[in-house]
């Protein structure tokens, strides 16, 4: 038998693997997916969101505690635990080290609209990179990896205690369990379940799955319907607008669209809805994705002219181009005159002051509805681009309830010996929005703490370790 049994292959489930294992206690990983499509939506990820009090390594200025939390209060309107979130906080700022102890390498930051050269930490070779480091390094440690093998039931006592995980008819054995198997992003019909419908057609169907089509919330279910505390609304996630030509699953970054706040967002009947200059586009992006489910036919189209070019991240397929505003209307199967009639009465209404992309400017509307309140320039240089845009939707927020020990809860009970770590248990920090790199941070965090509570529960602790290696040199 197992000391510690972790569910899940993505990062949460490596940090917490990695942990136990370095506790002394003997650990098994199962992985839903094939060996080649190991990593979850992990090895889609591009950076860490870091707490640092002074420049370091890859971070410039600083980025302090009460500036990450505002962050975080902000973009989930209140909707967080304010001490898991500042544990959370916290262990950013530490991580980096014993991430590079495993072998994840960490690039100087990107500068441009993506405001991010002072908060986050970019991994060198992306999240597959990290992913690919962390199994290398859990193979050389001796952690035991399985793939291929999708849990479909855990068997746990009155008391909460974990026994035993499920494949099928094949029962596994541990002392003590970390589940990290992300949230149910990939379940068609639990997400058509969460969002329902408008106008007789179900919200979910037109969405696109931004990562792994293996997070089918088969445990999260499970662990509901075995009476564990739980956190969040179904509905809420972490949804992004992006190429409406994306494929359906695994499409990852590369089929964001960065040029919403540099124009304007139109929907299916040639109408603006929300205020594309709100905030910085990183604290943004993740709520366009939602706002885009709400409108007609789940599509948007993102407006810009020629003055955004260059300002953007490119997208890897062309936006669609015309010479006048009515031939794009037309190009994009709006009506043109609505279309037209959009643009120019959002191009009388802004009061350009001076254009900065890399502050909150003062280039806003007067007297539109919705306002654009930042970076509002008149869309009037030909030729004139547009992207439709879908929802994508990144990982969703229903988790369960965790204390500071990412234990699982039933009934306001912590269980002795099951834990949880990453998007599972996401929703108790990220109740709404979200913002660039908070993901790898809990899942860094809570991940690192499960496996060495896992470890812990399973008895092994760090002090116990200590006096082993201290007999094993002859210290003790
Ligand atoms: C395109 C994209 C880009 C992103 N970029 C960033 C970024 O730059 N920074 C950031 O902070 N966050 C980013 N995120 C979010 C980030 O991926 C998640 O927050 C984080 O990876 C969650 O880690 P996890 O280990 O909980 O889940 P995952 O990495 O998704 O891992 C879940 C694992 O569980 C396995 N699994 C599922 N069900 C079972 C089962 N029944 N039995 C066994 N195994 C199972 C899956 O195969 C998978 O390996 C991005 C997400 C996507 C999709």
């Amino acid at each position: 038998m197992f000391d510690v049994l972790i569910i899940g292959g993505g990062n949460a489930a490596l940090c917490a693997a990695l942990m136990a294992r370095e506790q002394g206690a003997s650990v098994l990983l199962l992985e839903s997916a094939p060996r080649e499509w190991r990593g979850g939506n992990s090895q889609h990820t591009r950076n860490l969101r870091c707490m640092h009090d002074a420049p370091q390594d890859v971070l410039i200025e600083t980025y302090p505690e009460e500036e990450y939390w505002q962050d975080l209060l902000k973009v989930t309107g209140g909707l967080t635990d304010e001490k898991l979130a500042r544990l959370t906080i916290r262990a950013s700022a530490t991580c980096r080290d014993w991430m590079r102890s495993h072998g994840v390498h960490f690039q100087a930051p990107i500068s441009g609209t993506l405001h991010v050269a002072r908060t986050n930490a970019f991994f060198m070779g992306g999240g597959k990179a990290l992913v690919n480091a962390y199994y290398r390094s859990a193979e050389k440690l001796g952690i035991s990896i399985r793939y291929n093998a999708a849990v479909d039931a855990l068997d746990i006592d009155n008391d909460g205690r974990f026994l035993a995980a499920r494949i099928g008819t094949e029962r596994i054995e541990a002392r003590s369990c970390v589940l990290a198997s992300g949230g149910f992003e990939s379940n068609r019909e639990w997400l058509r379940e969460a969002w329902g419908q408008i106008n007789g057609e179900w919200v979910a169907d037109n969405f696109l799955i931004r990562g792994t089509r293996f997070n089918m919330g088969v445990l999260l279910k499970f662990m509901r319907d075995a009476g564990a505390d739980m956190i969040g609304d179904p509905s809420q996630s972490h949804c992004v607008a992006i190429d409406a030509r994306a494929p359906l699953y695994d499409g990852g970054i590369c089929t964001r669209i960065d040029c919403v706040s540099l124009g304007v967002m139109l929907n299916k009947n040639a109408q603006r809805f929300y205020d594309e200059g709100e905030d910085f586009w990183p604290k943004r992006y993740a709520i366009w994705g939602r706002l885009v489910a709400l409108q007609p036919g789940q599509i948007g189209y993102s407006v810009i002219d020629s003055k955004a070019i260059g300002r953007f991240m490119p997208p890897v397929f062309p936006g669609t181009k015309a010479n006048t505003l009515h031939e794009l209307g037309l190009l994009l199967g709006l009506d043109p005159v609505a279309f037209v009639h959009t643009i120019e009465e959002y191009n009388a209404a802004c009061r350009v002051g001076t254009f900065d992309h890399g502050i909150l400017d003062d280039c806003h509307t007067e007297g539109l509805t919705p306002a654009k309140t930042h970076w509002a320039q008149p869309i009037d240089q030909a030729p004139f681009y547009a992207y439709a845009l879908r929802p994508g939707i990144t990982f969703t927020y229903l988790g369960l309830k965790v204390d500071e020990r990412a234990t699982v809860h039933f009934d306001g009970k912590p269980s002795a010996n099951l834990f949880v770590a990453g998007e599972m248990m996401a929703g108790n920090v990220l109740g709404k929005g979200y913002t660039a790199g908070v993901g790898m941070a809990i899942g860094t965090a809570f991940g690192r703490i499960a496996g060495t509570e896992a470890a812990n529960a399973a008895g092994f602790s760090r002090q116990k370790k200590n006096n082993q290696e201290k007999v094993r040199n002859g210290d003790a």
